[in-house]
């Protein structure tokens, strides 16, 4: 069976053997005579699983000791209303960098029960990141995404937030590249696109936020009764830990995140390489501020996108769409994307020049 090549923004790529693994785990998994979907989340087998994706999730991006790794549901969109509700009092706020789609739906979140003030916005192009911040001087944290998934812009460096403890949106470039956890105060993530399946979304809680957090809250959104219960007050997605389990072990054969930092720095170098090296292709955003995971970009016209993308499908080289509010083009080329499907899509992009052009 051949696997096209896969530049969808996610649900996304994984790697093949990880996909294999599960195939395999379905109908019994690990001898044990039940399937992975099948088996209670109290089993000794399923407890193992979860163990070993936590302290490969704290290995790799290195989260220091006195942190809490959980994996919930409901996606990075319920993290918008767990994160307010959590660290927030009544008469507390929140400063928020407005970089795009995602931290805006983030502030809608935490405008429906506390003041939130956009202290920068990229708005209407969202091409571009802050080089400095002035905080408002009365929040309690600063929340920003680190990667623009719809606009391909990404921090390079953790923003200075004045001394505010940092909310980051890690959606989609966790686990990319080294990052400082220790200078946040909570990290989430939905998976599916450089940790598994979506269902299944990573939260790092820094000990001020766990200690904030808690209050009258629906037990699934209290971040201290999810830390006390282990991720475990109700049936958590098995399934995708497991799958989630199994990326980590991959990232882990694979060189960690500096092995993971340098292949995607290389994919990114050969794409941008492609686009910069072209009159033809044009790059969304500033040079100074480009996504090694979401590179959105253009052809001269709205018909030659369409036609690109209808081709490239054609050719094997899927989800290169751009996103509605863009437009253009996007590949997106999380950690499970080879190198291969980048220099693919390379030769692709040149030899449609050359014919379309
Ligand atoms: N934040 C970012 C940066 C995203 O890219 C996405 C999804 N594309 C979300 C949040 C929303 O994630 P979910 O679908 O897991 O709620």
């Amino acid at each position: 069976m051949s696997r096209a090549h896969n530049f969808s923004a996610g649900p996304a790529v994984l790697p093949l053997s990880v996909v294999e693994q599960l195939a395999a785990a379905l109908p019994n998994f690990k001898g044990g005579g039940l399937g992975l979907m099948e088996l209670s989340h109290r089993s000794a087998l399923f407890d193992e699983v979860h163990r070993s994706a936590e302290s490969r999730l704290r290995r790799i991006l290195s989260v220091p000791d006195d942190y809490s790794v959980l994996f919930l549901q409901g996606g990075a969109s319920l993290q918008f209303h767990m994160v307010p509700m959590n660290l927030l009092e009544a008469h507390e706020s929140a400063d928020f960098i407005v970089s795009g789609v995602w931290t805006k739906k983030a502030i809608v979140e935490a405008e429906r029960s506390h003041a939130a003030s956009p202290i920068w916005s990229g708005a209407p192009d969202f091409s571009a990141l802050p080089e400095t911040l002035t905080p408002s001087g009365s929040a309690t944290y600063l929340h920003y995404a680190t990667n623009n998934t719809i606009y391909g812009t990404q921090f390079h460096a953790t923003p200075d937030g004045g001394g505010l403890p940092l909310v980051a949106d890690m959606s989609s470039d966790i686990c990319s590249r080294p990052i400082d956890v220790s200078k946040h105060a909570i990290i989430f993530a939905g998976a599916q696109k450089n940790l598994g399946p979506s269902g299944v979304t990573a939260v790092i809680l820094s000990p001020w936020a766990l200690e904030k957090s808690g209050g009258n809250l629906n037990p699934m959104l209290d971040y201290r009764l999810q830390v006390e219960k282990r991720g475990l007050f109700n049936t958590p997605n098995t399934f995708g830990i497991y799958a989630l389990e199994r990326v980590l072990s991959w990232m882990e054969d694979n060189g960690g995140i500096d092995g993971m930092a340098q292949l995607n720095q290389a994919k990114a170098d050969a794409l941008y390489a492609a686009i910069d090296g072209s009159e033809f292709w044009a790059g969304h955003a500033d040079l100074s501020c480009r996504s090694q995971m979401n590179v959105a970009f253009r052809s001269p016209s709205t018909e030659l996108d369409t036609r690109f993308v209808a081709a490239a499908d054609a050719a094997g080289l899927m989800g290169l769409k751009g996103h509605r509010l863009v437009g253009g083009l996007r590949a997106s080329i999380y950690n499970a994307c080879p190198l291969a499907s980048v220099t693919a899509l390379v030769d692709f992009m040149g030899e449609f020049e050359r014919t379309q052009g």
